[in-house]
């Protein structure tokens, strides 16, 4: 977050980016610019009739022709009523195309703001998730695109509707009398000082307004997501005052800016109406030969000024609010997406992966957490990584599909490093099925032929699923392919999920088959059916599989044990056993525990 306060040329900048996003609706924003114009127009307009009306009354015979060539002719009584019929439809049309088609441009350019920030989300590094929570990323969608087109159209809505009310009515005053007007522009330098004191104020509050708005998304998407947790472990009372903190805090925050610009208006309104007030005096004083009507008139449009006065200075809390939320807004967009230079596509790959001396640690940690990973893997063969809990084996996983840039070592897929495929390309050549498995809210069947392999021949989904063992229980829905699984497949149970991964990962046909933990959920029978499943699939491709039950892995071609982002031992089943080292121990724990079960490790 940047700090309170910033000056004011970023403030600048930041705005003319956001009229950027005007640019498509020039032309709606063009008819309603039109619409303000006449509404604005009309206000003088009211000043003049009621000249009309008051020199009509004090010389009912003799109002000046000249000075009225329309409606001089009219007698007063019909003239007043009709005119001011006519000024209020002429300003009812005014505000109507002014109000709809700024309406149209704001909804657009709210549509446009969230699809562009939702895009962004689809292109921003895996350590974007890992160091901004989804709430926050929620409300910036939600909550602070409405804000930002706030000062976008709104605020010039206001700008231009009270702006052109001013210098019309700015302009007849002048027209009346010059001096006495200049007399006014005393004021501005005033005006000026308060607005940029409150301007400085509201932009903070705002920020502090939108970082609780994402608090309060964040807890509220927790709770919800956890919410088998919060129950079982009675966290309702902690959720519940966890909330209840957060949106106290927001109503606080919110309340302070209320208060900011409670104290602005009427501050403001002193001091408007001291000058007018000053300006009356003058009137009254300076008389001279004006004649009742002039007095009146220019009374009136006089103190039809403070109004849009007042309302143009309160748009800079308006034009804050949406600074502040254009900041964030942009600081996503601003963000460096996934790197992408790799220019080689491969339309086919064997499969071959090479792992050289590969050291790698998380971005903004420094330590590492994997440390010279070397072997390789011939197309179609297994390697398996085994190890502790935190000892690097997912992370090597997922640098393999490149959802982390590895800068130390090299990763070749068929010869050729992975930074140098374009990621579309490389992720193409690969099938990944981790433990935590994403499902949408979608059917069973677009759950399995999901993205690149939508729409798919139904057979190849169905044969997909029979290979993964889910056509099993698939077959037992009551719309079998076509059941809605509920968001992120509640409706099913993991094993019932973990199946369908496998299933899309079959489907995708890719040489490199990454299983990450895959069949953690699953029984051991399932699990065996999948292994026999796997065996045919995995024959002709390379298989990185990383395994909590060593029963699974025994058939791989090569066997890593991991410990602390290394490598410690390595080689077959066979071998491994016969080393008696750190892979036996292992092994002859899972196996001295539940002699006849293979566990978890
Ligand atoms: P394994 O899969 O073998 O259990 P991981 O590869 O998930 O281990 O984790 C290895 C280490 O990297 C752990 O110490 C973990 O804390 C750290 N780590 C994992 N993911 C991240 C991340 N996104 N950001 C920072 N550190 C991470
Ligand atoms: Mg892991």
């Amino acid at each position: 977050m940047q700090s309170a306060g910033s000056p004011p040329v970023s403030s600048l900048k930041i705005y003319f980016r956001l009229l950027g996003y005007l640019r498509p609706f020039i032309g709606l924003f063009a008819i309603s610019l039109v619409g303000y114009m006449i509404f604005a127009s009309s206000q003088p307009m009211m000043a003049v009739v009621l000249k009309y009306f008051v020199d009509g009354l004090t010389a009912p015979a003799g109002v000046n022709l000249h000075e009225f060539p329309l409606i001089g002719s009219i007698q007063l009584m019909y003239g007043v009523p009709i005119l001011l019929i006519l000024i209020i439809t002429w300003q009812g049309f005014g505000s109507f195309l002014g109000n709809y088609y700024l309406a149209k441009v704001s909804l657009g350019l709210i549509h446009n703001l969230r699809c562009t920030l939702f895009d962004s989300l689809l292109r921003l590094p895996n350590t974007y998730f890992d160091q901004n929570n989804s709430g926050h990323l929620i409300s910036r969608i939600t909550y602070n695109v409405t804000m930002v087109t706030g000062a976008a159209t709104d605020a010039i809505k206001v700008v231009i509707r009270e702006g052109l009310t001013v210098v019309f009515l700015f302009s007849y005053l002048l027209w009346m009398n010059w001096k006495l007007t200049l007399v006014m522009l005393a004021i501005l330098p005033v005006i000026n000082l308060m607005v940029r004191s409150a301007s400085r104020r509201f932009r903070k509050q705002s920020r502090k307004i939108q970082a609780a708005m994402g608090d309060l998304t964040h807890i509220a998407s927790e709770t919800i997501q956890g919410y088998r947790v919060v129950r079982s472990f009675g966290g309702e009372d902690y959720e519940s005052a966890r909330f209840k903190h957060a949106s106290d805090d927001n109503t606080a925050k919110q309340l302070r800016m209320v208060k900011t610009g409670a104290t602005f208006t009427p501050a403001l309104q002193f001091v408007t109406f001291s000058t007018m007030a000053v300006i009356l005096f003058l009137v009254l004083f300076l008389r001279g030969d004006a004649s009742a009507g002039d007095l009146v008139s220019y009374i009136t449009a006089a103190g039809m000024l403070p109004k849009p006065i007042r309302q143009l200075s309160e748009v800079s809390a308006t034009v804050q609010k949406g600074l502040a939320g254009a900041e964030s807004i942009f600081s996503q967009l601003d963000e460096t997406p996934e790197q992408n230079a790799g220019q080689q596509e491969r339309l086919q790959v064997t499969g071959k992966l090479e792992v050289r001396n590969l050291n790698f640690s998380y971005p903004g940690c420094a330590d590492k957490v994997l440390n010279d990973i070397c072997f390789t893997a011939e197309p179609g063969q297994m390697v398996a990584l085994v190890g502790r809990s935190g000892s690097g084996k997912s992370t090597l996983a997922n640098l393999i599909p490149r959802f982390y840039h590895h800068t130390d070592g090299q990763i070749l897929l068929d010869g050729m490093e992975i930074e140098q495929y374009t990621l579309r390309n490389l992720r193409r050549h690969i099938a990944l099925v981790t433990q935590q498995v994403s499902l949408f809210n979608d059917t069973i069947a677009n759950n399995i032929a999901y993205g690149d392999l939508a729409g798919l021949p139904r057979e190849q989904v169905e044969q997909a699923a029979h290979a993964a063992y889910a056509s099993e229980f698939i077959d037992r829905l009551p719309q079998a392919y076509e059941t809605l699984v509920g968001e992120n497949g509640v409706l099913l149970s993991g094993g019932q999920r973990q199946r369908l991964a496998i299933a899309r990962a079959i489907l995708k046909n890719a040489p490199l088959l990454i299983l990450d933990e895959a069949t953690s959920a699953l029984d051991t029978e399932s699990e065996r059916h999948i292994q026999a499943a796997l065996e045919s699939a995995t024959a002709n491709r390379t298989t990185i599989v990383i395994a909590h039950r060593l029963s699974t892995i025994e058939r791989a071609d090569l066997i890593l044990v991991m410990d602390q982002g290394r490598i410690v031992e390595r080689g077959s089943h066979a071998e491994l056993l016969a080393r008696n080292g750190q892979y036996a121990r292992l092994h002859a724990m899972q196996f001295s525990e539940h002699p006849t079960l293979t566990v978890e490790a």
